[in-house]
């Protein structure tokens, strides 16, 4: 299928955030419970329309590096959004947001598109950090910022989208 241009995206953040389900909720609308998804699925693309053009998003999943915090120069090459992960059900996860935007400072030379991602909102019983805090730390680093459940697919495809309008709007 043609296309007008081509986004390079990556999905960042700890392990079991959700990244791999959420690729696979906005490539293939579909969740799976099961975790080692990301031996299987660390590369998906989609096309979307912006205005008048067609852009293909090719996704790249970390495929389980970030246990090894190992994540490489390579996978951040030619990247033009990130979306960064973390599970609104486990703190840890949103206390290391500072160490991945270290990490995306380091070794992409400032030009990432970044949308901040607070994953599982169906999880509301659980959650352990409030959507004020996901909201005030996304300004803080001038990102922007949305719950998402890739169970439910609230939320995903916006934020896919998001990344790539952010990105569109600075061709
Ligand atoms: P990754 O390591 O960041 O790629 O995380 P995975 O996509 O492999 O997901 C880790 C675990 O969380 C799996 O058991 C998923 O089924 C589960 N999971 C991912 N996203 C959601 C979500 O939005 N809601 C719920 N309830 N579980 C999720």
């Amino acid at each position: 299928m043609s296309f007008d241009y081509l986004f390079k995206f990556i999905i960042i953040g700890d392990s079991a955030v959700g990244k791999s389900c959420l690729l696979l909720q906005f490539t293939d609308h579909r969740f799976v419970t099961t975790h080692d998804l990301t031996l299987g699925c660390e590369f998906g693309a989609q096309l979307v329309q912006i205005e008048e053009h067609k852009i293909k998003l090719q996704i790249w999943d970390t495929a389980g590096q970030e246990t090894f915090r190992s994540i490489t120069r390579n996978y951040y090459r030619g990247s033009a959004g990130a979306l960064l992960v973390y599970d609104i059900t486990r703190r840890e996860t949103f206390n290391h947001l500072n160490d991945w935007l270290k990490e995306t400072t380091n070794y992409s030379n400032g030009k990432l598109d970044i949308i901040l991602v607070g994953n599982k909102t169906d999880l509301l019983e659980n959650r352990a950090v409030s959507y004020e805090e996901g909201e005030e730390f996304a300004k803080e680093h001038g990102m922007k910022f949305l719950e998402t459940s890739a169970k439910t697919a609230l939320n995903v495809e916006q934020a896919f989208m998001a990344t790539a309008k952010l990105v569109y709007s600075k061709l």
